[in-house]
């Protein structure tokens, strides 16, 4: 019976003597559909190298063995182990006990898939820590190619959301200045031991070959997207006033210059928008 099935996930916690334990956003899918689709999103060859993040008690592992050469796995908590150790133990199976968020991933990559770049990462994030699991992925890795992971619907639909929404944000622009981001399906709370308090969706991200910056414009790039929607109602003139160093009439006059009006909301802009203007400002 597969690891997803209800029964088994009762059972295996309680053979191993597991607690769920809620600090580390432990919510186990225990629907072997929704496990297809998540994989099916994935699109993987039988050759692709695979990262999990939380594989919890392998219901989304053993999915993942069977359509790929290699799992890499980042697992936290120790009463897991045992049990995901005895299951999956093979030379296609790689089980790292740690806090993912302290690896280097490209690192690990290296040490059990040698040269592997095209790697992908699949996962049902742990939520408490999605925003930082994926930048993570985005900003440090040169190996991954690709990402298919759950997260609260809210965060799936901001990252993947398009100008003039509302829920485009600086997360918006984060991500999708390294990926394409796409929302796939939302996922009912029912699938799921225990429920959570909120629903979830799939997103995938491919990321892009090249960022359009060179890396030391990057972290100015950030922090004027993060200025210029500081404040959701303000104008886009009031916020960068508050994060430049220029006279309020000397930004008013650059951004006309550049054909923007200030007096527009930083969700009206799109990522180029703001990579011409953070551009401009940085040498002004
Ligand atoms: N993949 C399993 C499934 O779908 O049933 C479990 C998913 S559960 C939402 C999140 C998993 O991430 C848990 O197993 C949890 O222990 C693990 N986790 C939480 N924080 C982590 C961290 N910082 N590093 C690695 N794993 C973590």
């Amino acid at each position: 019976m597969s690891r997803a099935n209800p029964k088994t996930v009762q059972a295996l916690l309680k053979a191993h003597r597991i607690g769920i334990k809620k600090k580390y956003g432990q919510n186990f899918l225990i629907d072997d559909n929704i496990l297809t689709k998540i994989v099916d999103a994935a699109a993987l060859e039988a050759s692709d190298v695979v990262v999990e993040i939380g594989p919890g008690l392998g219901g989304l592992t053993e999915h993942l063995i069977k359509r790929s050469s290699r799992v890499i796995a980042y697992e936290i908590d120790k009463h897991l182990i045992p049990t995901l150790e005895q299951h999956f133990a093979g030379p296609t199976f790689h089980l790292i006990h740690d806090d993912v968020l302290k690896r280097d991933i490209d690192e690990d990559i290296k040490q059990y898939a040698g040269d592997a770049n095209d790697v992908i990462v699949v996962a049902n994030l742990p939520y408490y820590i999605t925003t930082p699991i994926l930048m993570r992925c985005l900003e440090s890795s040169k190996r991954i190619k690709r990402m298919v992971v759950m997260m609260q619907h809210e965060v799936a639909r901001r990252i993947t959301a398009m100008p003039d929404t509302k829920d485009y944000n600086a997360l918006s622009i984060a991500v999708q200045y390294r990926a394409k981001a796409t929302y796939r399906f939302k996922v009912p709370k029912s699938v799921f031991l225990p429920a959570p308090n909120v629903d979830s969706a799939v997103v995938r991200l491919d990321f892009h070959d090249k960022t359009q910056l060179p890396e030391d414009e990057e972290t100015f790039f950030f922090a004027f997207v993060r200025a210029a929607f500081k404040q959701r109602r303000k104008t886009l003139l009031n916020n960068l006033t508050e994060f430049l160093s220029h006279e309020k009439a000397e930004i008013a006059d650059m951004l006309d210059t550049l054909g923007i009006d200030g007096s527009r909301r930083a969700e009206t802009l799109s990522i180029e928008d703001f990579i011409r203007l953070a551009a401009h400002f940085k040498s002004a």
